[in-house]
């Protein structure tokens, strides 16, 4: 154990790579399950029982695997010198070095175009709130400790006012530290009892979160499903929509749109017809709007409270991570209507008012105040420009994709571009593309069974990498 630590402070200060890397590889890369991945190297065991649903789950969140594949090429190729990489931590690592944008390898740098994560700073006016929070603190007048759990009350007048026009209460919305935290926190309230509803392929937390809870029983090795998961297949077929009829009735239904990964955006007939099959069956949506600024085009609701009826059966998750480049900044909220019962006639909205209120302490004051100076007017036109240059990066996937003679999805009024790689396994294509032009994508089957032909392209990235990606795959894959 010394010895570990020694080593471990040995390398800290220590400007050699090689040796990094291999500390590196000694801590966090041997297995692939995140878990194990960051344990000390020798420890004893105790008498704690684990968790079983931990047992469950599968080897970690897809992007451990994306690094470990990264990884290998990169010792296959020792010349190839990474940039930017300050952080080798665990973390970092098993969030697949998205710090990193550039790894200069002879013949060509790697690119990385798949990553979800925001890469262009935050703009000024943002800034600015996030630095007026900061200085407040320093003065007694400004200063604040605990906060209401909620959010502070101006934050959620202006998120019900300038984001929903009023559709919802400002006491229907409660601001948190991100929409993925607030999916966790919502398992927590469903319980163990509830049957999820995903969309296949879907944001992989939706079941993950289902299965710490208990919700499920194990995996399908041959399916690549839980049991007692309700997996609605999305396809090119359905508009990547799931018709719920067709399925098994589920509790909770998990909706996301603009969705990750296929970038496909649900219209307000697909959204009505969801609405009123939750109606008439008793069931929830929780509608994951993390990627709603995106949408551009007219009568595409960007939350579903456009929806006639909504208020009745669904949750909304929204999040100033992708709106705002606040990924690591985290803020996000949940909006519960006042008249979403539960069968027993149980307000939701005061079980989801009791777990943030125990499970959570408040959104921090200096992040808010960047959440309020992200509705301002100056704020609101910086969110539009940055998403514009996104959405313009998205356009170049697209267009390089579809000029090569594939099928593309998504990518109009989000920033993930859904490539079809007709008959190919996703991995395959992945480790294809990385030994050939050394691009990074993102396999769709690390979504779900359904995405198992998909690559996702995402738009989070420089303009230059974009651009360079897209030379590098009309060179791959011209005819
Ligand atoms: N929901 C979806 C669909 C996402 O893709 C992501 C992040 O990539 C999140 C939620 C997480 O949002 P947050 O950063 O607010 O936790």
């Amino acid at each position: 154990m010394i010895a570990h630590i020694a080593i471990i402070l040995v390398a800290l200060v220590s400007s050699s790579e090689s040796f990094q890397k291999l500390l590196l590889t000694r801590l966090v890369l041997r297995p692939s399950s995140a878990s194990v991945a960051c344990a000390p190297l020798s420890m004893s065991t105790t008498k704690v029982e684990r968790n079983q649903n931990f047992a469950k789950l599968q080897a970690g969140y897809l992007f451990p695997e994306i690094a470990r594949r990264r990884r290998a090429y990169l010792e296959q190729n020792p010349s190839a010198k990474i940039i930017s990489l300050g952080k080798y931590s665990c973390i970092d690592v098993m969030r697949c070095d998205t710090t990193i944008t550039t790894v200069h390898a002879m013949p060509s740098p790697l690119l990385f175009v798949g990553i979800g994560d925001t890469t262009m700073p935050i703009p000024p006016h943002i800034l600015s709130g996030l630095a007026h929070g900061v200085s407040k603190l320093g003065t007694k007048e400004g200063y604040s400790g605990y906060g209401a759990e909620q959010g502070v009350t101006e934050l959620r007048e202006k998120i019900a006012a300038k984001l929903y026009n009023n559709l919802v209460q400002p006491d229907e919305v409660f601001v948190s530290d991100g929409a993925k935290c607030d999916i966790s926190r919502l398992q927590l309230m469903f319980g163990s009892n509830v049957v999820s509803g995903v969309q296949d392929p879907s944001y992989p937390v939706y079941v993950d979160t289902s299965v710490m809870m208990g919700q499920t029983g194990s995996i399908d090795p041959a399916l690549k499903q839980f049991s007692n998961i309700v997996y609605l297949p999305c396809n090119p077929g359905n508009n990547f929509f799931p018709d719920v009829r067709q399925s098994p009735r589920a509790d909770v239904y998990y909706i996301c749109s603009p969705n990750n990964p296929t970038g496909a955006v649900a219209t307000r007939k697909q959204l009505e017809e969801l609405v009123q099959f939750c109606k008439e069956v008793g069931s929830f949506i929780v509608f994951d709007a993390a990627y709603a600024p995106f949408i551009r085009t007219p009568d595409v609701p960007k939350s579903i409270y456009e929806i006639e009826g909504a208020k009745d059966v669904a949750i909304e998750v929204n999040s100033f991570s992708k709106y705002a480049g606040f990924t690591g900044v985290r803020l996000g909220w949940t909006i519960v209507p006042s008249g979403l019962k539960f069968s027993d006639g149980t307000p939701v909205r005061n079980d989801w008012n009791r777990v943030m209120t125990t499970a959570f302490n408040g959104a921090s004051n200096i992040v808010q105040s960047g959440g309020l100076a992200c509705l301002d007017d100056e704020g609101l036109q910086e969110i539009e420009t940055l998403i514009d240059y996104y959405l313009q990066n998205a356009k170049l996937l697209k267009e390089t994709f579809e000029g090569l003679g594939f099928d593309v999805y998504g990518g109009v009024d989000a920033p993930y571009v859904f490539v079809h790689m007709k008959g190919r396994n996703s991995w395959d294509c992945f480790s294809e593309i990385l030994e050939t032009i050394q691009v990074v994508t993102i396999p769709g089957a690390g979504f779900g069974p359904g995405g198992t032909e998909f690559l996702r392209m995402s738009a989070f990235a420089p303009r230059e990498s974009c651009l360079e990606a897209c030379e590098r795959f009309k060179q791959m894959y011209k005819k």
